[in-house]
């Protein structure tokens, strides 16, 4: 999974120390062919500089490429919000609100918020139905639970993954290991006419498979882990890596936020071999919704 870095921190610190140069940067994710007026959609621009604005020359409207964008109402630089975005998208187990606070000079408060922000931004709207050969499994996260059963949930939350091999991965909270919840999780992101989907041998994967979808399953109880193709193993590759994140770096997540963390891990996962995942995920940003902090911190 080696992949071509498209930049180091060094050269992101180089690049974006002040605010201009940040600036810029957005403009041409934005604008790529040149910066448009997003009220009339002329191209005749010129910028106001002290006041960090485009003005448009047909229709006099003056905007920011910040205007309407989660940047907007930060009281943050902008290079803080590039560093961050980039310690979370390239570091492979995420990063602690702690450590993004020492990194950043900033509060726990608004590095926690930061990071909640950027990873609502990554979040994957319209995903694309994973087909092929996909691997579905489910692991339990948080809490403490011994001495029962599966399927004994406790006080921990359930995680089903589904893994289109050679492709993305697609994570999700879901209430239960029932079968109407793990086939509504497969009909909702399985493609219904995929080739197979492997999974272990809990029962309510049962009846899965129709005409031109086969189901095949692992018995991980009498210890068979593999049969040739058959198997799960990536979907538990992902498992360690998830549980390594939590305990590493972001030591507790409550279950209320732990689908924003699976959603920053998918997006990581599913970018592995994205030579741009930065501009890709700056991407994002520009064009995501604001989460408002009032929001975040709501019961759920
Ligand atoms: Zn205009």
């Amino acid at each position: 999974m080696l992949k071509e870095q498209e930049i180091n921190l060094i050269e992101l610190i180089d690049r974006f120390h002040d605010e201009d140069k940040c600036r810029r940067y957005l403009e041409g994710l934005r604008w790529p062919d040149g910066l448009t007026c997003p009220r009339c959609g002329s191209n005749k621009i010129s910028r106001i500089k002290t006041r960090n604005q485009l003005d448009c020359h047909s229709c006099r409207y003056r905007y920011s490429v910040t205007a309407g964008t989660i940047f907007h109402d930060s009281h943050l630089p902008l290079w803080k919000w590039f560093v961050a975005v980039y310690l979370i998208v390239e570091s492979k187990k995420g990063i602690s609100g702690n450590q993004l606070k020492r990194s950043l000079g900033v509060t726990y408060k608004t590095a926690w918020y930061l990071a909640h922000r950027i990873r609502a931004a990554l979040k994957e709207v319209d995903a694309q139905l994973l087909k092929g050969i996909v691997e579905v499994d489910e692991t339990y996260v948080g809490g403490h639970m011994e001495g029962e059963g599966r399927g004994y949930k406790g006080n921990k939350t359930v995680v089903v993954g589904a893994f289109q091999r050679n492709g993305n991965i697609c994570l999700q909270v879901v209430r239960g290991t029932d079968r109407e919840t793990l086939h509504g999780f497969i009909r909702e992101n399985v493609s219904g006419d995929t080739q197979a989907i492997y999974t272990d041998e809990w029962p309510a994967y049962r009846g899965i498979a129709d005409e031109d979808t086969e189901h095949e399953t692992v018995k991980h109880r009498e210890k068979e882990w593999a049969r040739d193709e058959v198997h799960t193993n990536s979907l538990e590759n992902v498992w360690s890596l998830l549980k390594r994140s939590i305990i590493g770096s972001y030591h507790q997540v409550s279950a209320k936020h732990l689908d924003a963390y699976l959603d920053e891990l998918e997006f990581r996962f599913n970018n592995r071999e994205n030579p741009h995942m930065f501009r890709d995920a700056m991407c994002k940003l520009l064009v995501a919704n604001n989460l408002p902090y009032a929001k975040l911190i709501a019961e759920a």
